[in-house]
């Protein structure tokens, strides 16, 4: 198994590619593909990364929520 820690790509085995991991905010989806067979990769260490990225992005979320609460009572006061 190929991992690169550092930028937490991983390693398309078939062709011997480098997979990135895509985001997408809006869904809050995360999906590991090839960049070269656009492939997507599923194995245990990428659902692991899949897992990681969701909490962040919920994370994200509910601060982003938390401030838009924050605005709206603070327009509503004035
Ligand atoms: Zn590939």
């Amino acid at each position: 198994m190929h991992v690169i820690p550092v930028t937490g790509h991983r390693w398309c085995r078939r062709c011997e590619a480098e997979a990135s991991v895509a985001v997408d905010e809006l869904t809050g989806s995360v999906t590991v593909v090839c960049t070269r067979c656009r492939q997507v990769l599923e194995t245990a260490a990428n659902r692991q990364v899949v897992r990681t990225c969701r909490a962040s992005l919920a994370a994200a979320h509910e601060s982003r929520r938390a401030r838009a609460q924050a605005q709206s009572s603070a327009s509503a006061a004035a």
